[in-house]
């Protein structure tokens, strides 16, 4: 065990766990075809659907969130998907297009700008695909796409699936799967929801649900119609990480003790203007500006540009050596920028305090 103080731990993932469900794992373990874990997953199921805004099952794999990424293109693109790509996880869910034999379109934005209405609008005119990849939160580069209006967009062509990476927005800020009519949208438990990782959570339409039955090669591990099947009946398709199942009950019972999932968007949406004060104020005296705009910033990740001659690595190292972890940036803007990943179970007092140190070591 380290002795590291709780609350000081800023990465984009995997962010702080609270001492408590990292001690409800444990917990022994149990058969996974027995009713104990029917109990288990029927105690989830309410609470995972308001977490999701959704009257769907929602799915719960034991996997990375890149897993449900690939059930998503494997049981949801038939042959050529419009990828839309401003980071390095939007780029990701293209390579997933490739890699498993469809084609990807791709729509490319700048670092730090999201894919609007009209653009998507104007390339599905021009395109003929059936389905949309897109990133809600993009956590390489801290900007927001409003996933609401391009799900309106999407809606005017037949047939064109929209599959949404929610994995640093669901739980941090609103997804609302049924009334924004999303077709596919998946998290995974190490960012907004402040589990351990090695949990994958999605809810599929009734859209995906028959496409992807009518795709035989939809392969069979992350098979949508699988998971669909067996969550209608409190299953897990195979051999579970129980012990992970036992914190997402435990991390289900906080977040409802701590008034729900409107109380969590609130609070994410606090320590995002808590930053953007500071930047507003001390942090732009110094030299910090945002790198995406206004109105398009996530709630979970600030993605900061360093003050000229600063460098972000060296920013989150000298952070590091005073007991604060902070992300660097994300591959190509590795020194230019720093991430601050404010989700899960931070709050506005911690991420004010972290803003106070980085002043201090800035001095
Ligand atoms: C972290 C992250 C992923 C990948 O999650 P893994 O659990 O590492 O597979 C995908 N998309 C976004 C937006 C992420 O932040």
């Amino acid at each position: 065990m380290t002795g590291r103080e709780f609350g000081r731990f800023f990465l984009p993932g995997p962010t702080e766990v609270h001492p408590d469900v990292l001690a409800s794992m444990l917990q022994p373990m149990i058969p996974h075809r027995g009713p104990q874990m029917v109990d288990l997953l029927e105690g989830a199921d309410a609470p995972l659907r308001q977490l999701f805004c959704t009257e769907r099952p929602v799915l719960v794999g034991t996997c990375a969130g890149t897993g449900f990424m690939e059930m998503a293109v494997r049981s949801g693109v038939r042959q050529r998907a419009l990828c839309l790509v401003g980071g390095a996880f939007g780029e990701r869910f293209a390579g997933i297009v490739e890699a498993t034999g469809r084609d990807a379109i791709r729509l490319n934005v700048p670092l730090g700008k999201t894919v609007e209405p009209d653009m998507l609008e104007d390339a599905l005119k021009r395109s003929e695909v059936d389905a949309v990849t897109a990133v809600h939160s993009e956590t390489s580069t801290g900007s927001l796409a409003s996933v609401a209006e391009l799900a309106t967009v999407v809606q005017q062509f037949d047939d064109v699936l929209l599959l949404v990476d929610g994995v640093t927005s669901v739980g941090g800020s609103p997804v609302r799967t049924d009334e924004w009519g999303l077709d596919f949208v998946f998290t995974g438990s190490q960012k907004a929801l402040a589990l351990p990782p090695g949990l994958a959570l999605g809810v599929a339409s009734d859209r995906m649900v028959e496409r992807a039955k009518r795709t035989p090669e939809r392969g069979a591990y992350l098979d949508v119609v699988a998971y669909h099947e067996a969550a209608s009946k409190y299953q897990p398709t195979n051999t579970p990480g129980i012990s992970t199942l036992y914190a997402l009950r435990e991390q289900l019972k906080r977040i409802a003790a701590t008034g729900g999932i409107e109380a969590r968007w609130a609070r994410h949406e606090a320590m995002r203007q808590t930053v953007e004060n500071w930047v507003a104020g001390r942090g732009g005296d110094l030299g910090f500006s945002y790198l995406p705009s206004e109105g398009r910033r996530s709630w979970t990740i600030s993605c900061l540009q360093v003050p000229e001659g600063r460098n972000g690595r060296e920013i989150a190292k000298d952070l590091a050596g005073v007991g604060w972890t902070i992300g660097s940036g994300y591959g190509g803007l590795k020194e230019q920028t720093i991430r601050i990943g404010h989700m899960g179970d931070h709050t506005v007092t911690q991420v004010t305090e972290l803003l106070q140190v980085m002043e201090s070591i800035l001095q």
